[in-house]
């Protein structure tokens, strides 16, 4: 994992508790991905109209934008009680078998990172999601055998980062589907006030805005770089946040103006330099910068895609015309490029 905790998903235990404390509760506090609420709103409101439990939802986008958030909201419309487990934890269908017996009508199960539960779990899902019924082992040696057990109407809530990476017979189990995209810059400075309200930093417009626009679109990445700003602030200007001490505050946790951070920076100099802009495998970049793949191709990689700065090609990644102008360096002539 890299050592630069502004992008990555590891945190503290404290910065934990600071996500709850900013997680909006209700649809309307949500900001952006209007089509995305505006779906989830007919579904739930359909829902309750026909007294049933909702459909099982399938969210899906890169880390921080929002999927748990959304998770909880649902369940607290549906005033149903959210059971959150995250996919790698379930290593045995008993796991599963364990927290699937324990559910109420109506309970919300909240599998996050559900790409990564083992297959033989998966398997055990596909019936407790489409006939609400399990398969279960009683007794043992040569008297061992299965019964089916009914578990009550469930709603299962999946998030993924990696939708690629989930199986199409669990993806096809999922009546609801929705997909959730980078914030712009207008709806991170929204999150970004909403946030300093709530921590009672003071902020302006323009301020919110100059930390929006290097969040990466990510409200989680938002929220974390006003608190190191909020810290900046204190000590150098007074407490108020203005777009110059918002810069400053940045340019100092090493967050450019692009919203690139240390470690994306490193990634796109190693391609530009060291591999003459590429095209280079995942694991040769992981190694050349010391980050695990996983984590380039689920974190790094998909806001330097969407930025322009880097391209997938079948044979590898390379930089972009815009990668070399944002570090002032020059394209090599065609006869030096290694492809
Ligand atoms: P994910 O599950 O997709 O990784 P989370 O739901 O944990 O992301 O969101 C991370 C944090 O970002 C939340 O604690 C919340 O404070 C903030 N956040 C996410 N989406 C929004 C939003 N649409 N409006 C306001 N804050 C948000």
């Amino acid at each position: 994992m890299a050592d630069d905790p502004l992008t990555n998903e590891e945190f503290k235990p404290e910065e934990l508790d600071l996500e709850v404390t900013l997680r909006p509760a209700t649809l309307d506090d949500f900001v952006g991905q209007s089509q995305v609420k505006e779906n989830l709103k007919v579904f739930i409101d359909a829902a309750i109209g026909r007294r049933e439990s909702l459909d099982h939802i399938l969210l899906f986008g890169p880390p921080g934008l929002g999927k748990t958030t959304l998770a909880n909201i649902i369940a607290k419309k549906m005033e149903a009680t959210i059971h959150q487990v995250s996919g790698p934890v379930l290593e045995r269908a008993g796991d599963l078998a364990g927290i699937l017996t324990n559910l109420e009508k109506g309970d919300v199960l909240f599998i996050d990172e559900i790409h990564r539960i083992p297959h033989v779990v998966e398997e055990y899902l596909y019936s407790a999601m489409e006939d609400f019924s399990i398969e279960i082992m009683i007794d043992k040696g040569p008297h061992a055998r299965s019964v089916k057990m009914q578990i009550p109407h469930f709603t299962l809530i999946g998030a993924t980062t990696r939708s690629g990476l989930l199986t199409a017979p669990l993806r096809s189990r999922f009546g609801i589907v929705e997909r959730l995209n980078y914030y712009d810059d207008e709806a991170l400075a929204t999150i970004v006030k909403r946030s300093a309200k709530i921590l009672e930093i003071e902020i302006d417009h323009a301020g919110a805005r100059e930390i929006a626009g290097r969040a990466r679109g990510t409200p989680r990445i938002a929220n974390r770089l006003l608190r190191r700003v909020r810290d900046y602030a204190q000590v150098k200007a007074g407490g108020m946040i203005t777009p110059d001490v918002a810069d400053q505050g940045l340019k100092m946790l090493g967050v450019d103006k692009e919203g690139l951070d240390p470690m994306d920076k490193r990634i796109l100099e190693y391609i530009l330099k060291d591999c003459r802009g590429g095209p280079v495998g995942v694991n040769s970049l992981a190694v050349g910068v010391g980050e695990d793949s996983e984590t380039i191709e689920e974190i790094y990689e998909p806001y330097l895609i969407q930025r322009g700065f880097l391209k997938r090609t079948a044979l590898g990644r390379i930089a972009t015309e815009r990668a070399y102008q944002h570090f002032q360096m020059t394209p090599p002539a065609a006869d030096q490029q290694l492809f």
